[in-house]
């Protein structure tokens, strides 16, 4: 395997794709390169390109979590979800653009079951042990989203900005489907460089864990007082892309799998608490 250093953005974006991967803090592609979960020849290491810092509204995708979770200019809901996240040694290391990306945390998928999500006909979980998965978006992939930062970021209405293009973090994802199983709507070598998150007028985010601390949500909600009275809710760990929750009442269209029924009576009491903060 090959690792470049490339020295400008540039020749960064000219190194990716074909077989190249960006590298950033590694907690997430180095174990799962060592898995074989994903196959590189060659990675580029993008720390030295893409942007880091925060500048008012704008957040290098580059910015690690620690920095995130510490920085007073950085909406309530972003710097909780950070520090909620994994632990300081990860946080340390680990970028918001790397965290918007993380893979699924399901074993299925994790062991190389060849379930919907790896391109197979059938969703193992939905059968099998599925206590931490999906209660929305659940029919064909049951996963459920592990990033804290990214349930903040959609509740903000954060817009990335790439070497390509601006989208908002909503459009980041997608559902996974018959003819394409990724669930996330980046082009190959698609290179994420910045955010821009508008401060809202307030904003929280709790999630409930299986401990207080290192443990993924079992379900998190983040709340946004933005303007004009409107407030929007987003969940993470509750479907198999960050969720954008329309009201409280959403809650009673869930989809919940018999071993996941408790999530939603877990999400109730968290969206309550996390309206009465902004209140
Ligand atoms: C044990 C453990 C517990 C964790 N717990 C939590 C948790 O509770 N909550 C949570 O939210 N997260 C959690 N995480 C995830 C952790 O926060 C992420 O691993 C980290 O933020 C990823 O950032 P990175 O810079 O290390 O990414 P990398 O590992 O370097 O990259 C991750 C992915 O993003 C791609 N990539 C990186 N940067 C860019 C870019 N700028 N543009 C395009 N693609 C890019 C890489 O190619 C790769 O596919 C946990 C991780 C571990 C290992
Ligand atoms: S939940 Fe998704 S990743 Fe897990 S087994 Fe089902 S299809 Fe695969």
């Amino acid at each position: 395997m090959q690792l470049l250093r490339p020295e400008s953005l540039a020749s960064a974006t000219a190194s990716l794709g074909n077989g190249s991967v960006p590298l950033a803090g590694g907690t997430e592609l180095v174990p799962l390169l060592r898995s074989q979960l994903v196959d590189a020849e060659t990675l580029v290491d993008v720390r030295g390109v893409v942007p880091r810092g925060v500048d008012g509204t704008r957040i290098g995708a580059g910015t690690t979590l620690a920095e995130l979770e510490t920085d007073g200019e950085i909406p309530q809901a972003l710097r909780e979800a950070c520090a909620l996240a994994s632990s300081p040694q990860l946080r340390a290391m680990g970028t918001i653009g790397g965290n918007l990306l993380q893979a699924t945390r399901c074993w299925y998928w994790r062991l190389k079951y060849p379930c919907f999500l790896h391109g197979g006909s059938r969703c193992h979980a939905r059968q099998g042990a599925h206590r931490e998965h999906a209660i929305f978006g659940n029919e064909r992939c049951a996963s459920a989203h592990p990033s804290d930062p990214a349930a903040a970021l959609l509740a903000l209405g954060a817009t990335l900005r790439t070497d390509r293009r601006e989208l908002p973090v909503a459009e980041l994802y997608r559902l996974p489907t018959e003819d394409d199983r990724d669930v996330v709507a980046l082009e190959p070598g698609e290179l994420i460089l910045e955010l821009d998150v508008p401060q809202p007028e307030a904003s929280t985010y709790l999630k409930a864990m299986d401990r207080n601390r290192f443990s993924f949500a079992l379900v998190g909600v983040a709340a946004a007082r933005v303007g004009g009275g409107e407030t929007r809710l987003a969940l993470s760990g509750a479907a198999p892309i960050p969720w954008l929750l329309g009201s409280a009442d959403e809650l009673d269209r869930a989809t919940p799998l018999p071993g996941t029924a408790y999530k939603v009576d877990l999400a109730r009491p968290l969206i309550r608490r996390a309206l009465e903060a902004l209140a």
